[in-house]
Parts: C-alpha cells; structure tokens; sequence
C-alpha cells in the first residue's frame, strides 16, 4: 500500500512496523500502533455470498470475500454487513473462520434495485446500529465501506462509534459519465453528491491505481493525504495453469485447434462486450475460412443498465451473422471460471471503464493473454505488448487486429500466456490485506493523535 502522492510512490507507510508476530498472537512493544482487532465491513446493495458475474454482483464481492477471508488470516476479525435479500436467511452466516456475514433487514427482501436503496439506507443503518448496540462498547475498531451506498452508512456508523471510516469506491460516477458507451444512461446526480459527502467524511480512501487515486483528487477534491493506493489481488490458488489449455478445452469440450477469444463478467454496455462480437465479425469478414475453428464464449449474466434489455447480445450475435460461433454461458463458480480462462486463447476486454478488472488478472493468472482497452485500472492489470495488448479506444476493427494475431500464430497464447501468469503473480491478496491492515492502522494511529492533541 502507499499513501497517495501525485507522480511518485511511496512504499508502505513509515513508522508503522506491526508489533512481532509470537504463534498466532501479536505481541504490542510498547508505543508501537496497534492493529485493529475487529472491522465493521459494510456492503449494503450486494453479498458477499453472491455468485458474481451478473446483477450487482461482481468483482466488489470477490474483493470483499478475499480481503476479508486474508484479513482474518492475520488476526484482523471482519463482519460484514449486507441487505438480507430472502427471508430465509439466517441472521449471520460464518464465512471463514473470523468472518461473520451479517443480514440486515432494510427493505422488502425482493424487487428492489440499487437505484431503490437510497431510500432504505436509514433503515440499513438502524439494523448496523441494532448489531453494535448488543456489545461492550469499543467493539468495532473500524469501518470500511464499499461503494457510496455503504459509504453513507459508514459515515454515520463510524462518527458515531468514534472510530476512523475507511472507504473504497469501486467505482466512481463522475468517471463512469465520463466514458459512457453510446446511449447508455448516466449515473444521477445524487450519487454524485454522496460521493463527495463521502471523499469529504472518510479518514482513509482505498483506490485500486494511482489512476483511481488521481480520478479522487481531481474530480471529487480528495486531500491526497487520504488517498492510499492498494492493488488488488488475485486468488493464486484457484487461477492457475494447472495441467493447461488442452486439458481445460477437454472438460469444457471446446475443439483443441480453435481460435477462442473469452468474454467474461456482467454483460452491460459499460462492459462494451458487443465490441467484441463486432471485432469477430470483422474478422470473419477479412478471414471467412476462419469460421470453421473459431468459438467466442460469453460467460456472465445480465447486469445494470444491461437488464433493461437482456437479449441484446444474442440479437447483435444474429445481426452480425455469427450466432453459430457464439456460446452464451450463465455466470459460474470460480473453480469453472478458471478452466474458461485456460481454455480461452486470449480474454477480451473492451472496457469502458474499469476500476481494476479482475477477469484481466485471473485470465492471465491461468496463463491467458488479455486484449483489454486502455482504460481505467487495466493498464496496470495488463502489460502491453508482454502480457497482453491494450488497444486504444473502442472500434471494433482495432480489436480484431489484436484478434488476427492470435489467429495467425496460435503459438503467442502459449508464449505470451506464460509471460501473463509470471505477471499475475505479483497481485496476491496476502500483499493487499497486508498493506489494508497498514493503512487501518495509519487511520487508528491519527485519530488517537488527534483525539490527544485536543486533550
Ligand atoms: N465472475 C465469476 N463468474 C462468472 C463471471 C465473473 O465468478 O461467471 C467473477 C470473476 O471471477 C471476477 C468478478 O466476477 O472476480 C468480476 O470482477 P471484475 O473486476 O472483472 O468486474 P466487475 O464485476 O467488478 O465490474
């Protein structure tokens, strides 16, 4: 993790050495900060046990499991807090060992899209509150939100636990409006406000680059001594090459021969998964013989401004006249995910933004190349020309140039895949749950100095 400081990094935080590690517990030497014990971890409008790649489920809900599970790992308790969106759900479910996921009532269980829930973040808050007020007091040590929703909760939780707010945007609206898709629909202006009310109360904010740390200073007015930059991770164990791409095209029974270029994660036109369709169908335009040996799974479900019309994709895949080389696929577990990526010859990702993108890291953690657009969080996932290419912009005729190349040398997957997993590598999520409890207690450090400062 490293304290956002325009154009240089620094490494780590000075001075903020974690007391030694004795078995598994921590010894404090005196004077030195203390950790948090316990995190209130709030994600409001989707769970943590959500199957991600449709809805509001996605790359948020992978990071929450992840940092929470690696959190855990090093004595950092986590409970997370989210809507209960069934009434069969129990009250708390454990996640992991040190890791309680919480259900709130707030709102009918179902028929409620994100858009509704502003309306029932009070009710969210009185459940959190509700939670809080059955222990001794101090229990929580911290808050971190995810996405503004959360935010809004976090804000007044953490004022009123008088603990420090931590907070992660995962996505901002000002970007997203900045680069929207034609004819997508701009996210409002309220989300806007909360936003910068947030930026303004948290005493931490977590950006994914030093991309998203300069999208917080420039356009939301963050005081760059909040702003700390965390990457992502990926999980090492579950994307990996394992026994390869032929072993992953023999369970999945894809042909070995073929060219497959891979869509993966929510289909929304941010996501701009047509643009690869159209890619394909330049392609086949300038190669027709490559019809014969060319498969282009879309994997995930419908998600945002892409539920308004579900059957979009499938009607552009018939338009451009390649529904026969086109797969849809409903979302699936991460385990099958991975044979998707080694199976793939090159992941696609035509973006419009993207905070990170995790499909980019896993894809390349199983040993797949990546075609990404030079957006967002994706050149840092990406490492052009080594790892992958990043195209510039979003004609499709640039993407199928990318396309051709795996084409007409089926062996670059191999050479740049390898070159990928050895790049993925450096993303675990030990390092980044790492350098959050860091960041914690930076937080805890400055409040306790503020709170003595003022007597
Ligand atoms: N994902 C999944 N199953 C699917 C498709 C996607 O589990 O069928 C997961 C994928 O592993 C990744 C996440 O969904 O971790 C998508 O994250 P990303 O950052 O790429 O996009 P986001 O959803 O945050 O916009």
């Amino acid at each position: 993790m490293s304290q956002y400081v325009p154009r240089t990094r620094i490494g780590g935080l000075r001075g903020l050495a974690h007391g030694p590690l004795v078995g598994s517990s921590r010894l404090r030497l005196p004077g030195s900060p203390r950790r948090p014990r316990r995190i209130a971890m709030l994600s409001v409008h989707t769970s943590p046990l959500h199957q991600p790649g449709t809805g509001d489920a996605g790359g948020m809900n992978v990071y929450i499991v992840e940092l929470a599970r690696r959190l855990a790992a090093i004595n950092i308790e986590v409970e997370i807090f989210t809507r209960a969106t069934t009434g069969a759900l129990p009250p708390s479910v454990e996640l992991a060992p040190g890791v309680l996921v919480r259900h709130v009532d707030a709102g009918p269980y179902e028929g409620l899209a994100k858009e509704d829930l502003p309306a029932q973040l009070c009710a969210f808050t009185h459940g959190v509150m509700q939670a809080w007020a059955g222990h001794r007091p101090g229990y929580y040590d911290l808050v971190h939100s995810h996405y503004w929703l959360s935010g809004h909760v976090g804000w007044l939780a953490a004022e009123r636990w008088g603990v420090p707010l931590v907070h992660a945007m995962h996505t901002m609206a000002k970007v997203k409006n900045a680069a929207l898709a034609e004819g997508d629909t701009p996210e409002p202006a309220a989300r806007v406000i909360g936003e910068t009310q947030i930026v303004r109360a948290a005493d931490r904010l977590v950006a994914n680059t030093d991309e998203e740390a300069g999208e917080l200073i420039r356009r939301y007015e963050a005081a760059p001594r909040k702003v700390a930059v965390v990457h992502p991770g990926v999980n090492l164990d579950r994307f990996r090459p394992g026994a390869g791409r032929a072993a992953a095209r023999d369970r999945l029974g894809l042909p070995q021969d073929a060219l497959i270029p891979l869509f993966a994660g929510r289909i929304q036109p941010l996501k701009a998964p047509d643009i690869l369709l159209r890619a394909v169908a330049v392609l086949l335009d300038e190669r027709p013989e490559l019809r014969r040996r060319i498969v282009v799974p879309v994997v995930g479900g419908p998600s945002g401004t892409g539920l308004a019309k579900p059957e979009s994709l499938q009607k552009l895949a018939a338009r451009l006249g390649i529904s026969d080389v086109v797969r849809f696929r409903p979302p699936v577990g991460q385990e099958r995910l991975a044979d998707w990526y080694r199976a793939a010859s090159v992941l696609v990702m035509p973006s419009y933004s993207e905070s990170f993108g995790l499909v980019a890291i896993e894809a390349q953690a199983c040993g797949t190349p990546v075609i990404a657009a030079e957006v967002g969080g994706l050149p840092v996932a990406v490492r052009d020309g080594e790892s992958g290419f990043l195209v510039h912009g979003h004609d499709p005729a640039d993407y199928a140039r990318a396309l051709r190349r795996f084409a007409d040398a089926p062996e670059f997957t191999d050479r740049m895949g390898a070159a990928a997993a050895r790049h993925a590598e450096s993303f675990g999520w030990d390092t980044a749950a790492a350098a959050t409890a860091d960041l914690y207690t930076a937080a805890l450090q400055e409040r306790r100095r503020l709170r003595s400062h003022h007597g």
